[in-house]
């Protein structure tokens, strides 16, 4: 198994359980749809897992997030039932390395507005807008083979101003019927680990269905990964007298 990119797609499933329009598009949980996605085109290179947020400790104790080399986080309607607890420990685990795939609506999540520090809000309308995803940085690896645009035919609009840090990479922004704009594709670093927001995936359109988007989520996992996690250990006191680094190979 080693070189496979461990990853847990982290669902609250909710929507889909209680709306029919969203059962209807994802019949087996937004989850589901976006593991089946994830293993077809990353094959063998991946062992994916789910978790939700009616499990134990919402399905994330510490042994599967220590077990996790990127975290996929899906939630719209119950962000605020995420447990603290759980929130600090996805937040250290991202800064000792762990990739972050932060998805759609998860934009308000604790996760993601605890990792970026502002109020992660945008615009927002439920119709049926017409979006194009376009390809901002065609050398970035998340953008590799993925069409230019992404049509998604029918979806929410997500639109400026979005309320996050200026991104440390910027690979995709998308535009809607309404005229309106979306920075789609941010890239993020939090200590060691490595974060993506990528807004398509309303519940009651089968995004996730969609080739090109498979394949951005697939590029993302493979981007957000980092082979060599080392965790950062910063609880010590670093607190250093005068001449502290004398015999320790420093003169
Ligand atoms: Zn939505």
């Amino acid at each position: 198994m080693s070189g496979v990119i461990r990853v847990t797609v982290w669902n609250e499933y909710e929507v889909e359980r209680i709306e029919p329009e969203a059962r209807a598009a994802y019949p087996r949980g937004i989850h589901e749809e976006i593991a089946a996605g994830l293993r077809g085109w990353l094959g063998d290179r991946v062992a994916v897992r789910t978790a939700t947020l009616d499990q134990p400790e919402h399905g994330l104790p510490l042994p599967v997030l220590g077990a996790t080399d990127v975290l996929v986080w899906w939630g719209h309607m119950a962000h605020e039932d995420v447990s603290d607890a759980v929130v600090a420990r996805v937040h250290a685990r991202v800064l000792a390395g762990m990739g972050l795939i932060v998805l759609h609506s998860g934009h308000l999540s604790k996760v993601f507005v605890t990792l970026m520090g502002t109020s992660c809000n945008l615009r927002w309308r439920e119709r049926e807008d017409r979006e194009l995803v376009w390809t901002v940085d065609p050398s970035h690896p998340i953008a590799h083979g993925v069409p230019h645009p992404i049509v998604i035919e029918r979806h929410e609009m997500y639109s400026e101003f979005f309320d996050i840090p200026r991104p440390d990479e910027l690979v995709f922004v998308s535009s809607f019927s309404g005229g309106e704009v979306l920075r789609s594709g941010c890239c993020f670093r939090r200590g060691k680990g490595r974060i993506f927001y990528f807004s398509p995936g309303h519940e009651t359109f089968p995004v996730y269905a969609q080739p090109g988007v498979q394949r951005v989520l697939a590029n993302a996992i493979e981007w957000a990964h980092s082979p060599e996690p080392s965790l950062l250990v910063l609880t010590a006191s670093l607190e250093s007298p005068i001449g502290w680094f004398r015999g320790q190979g420093g003169s």
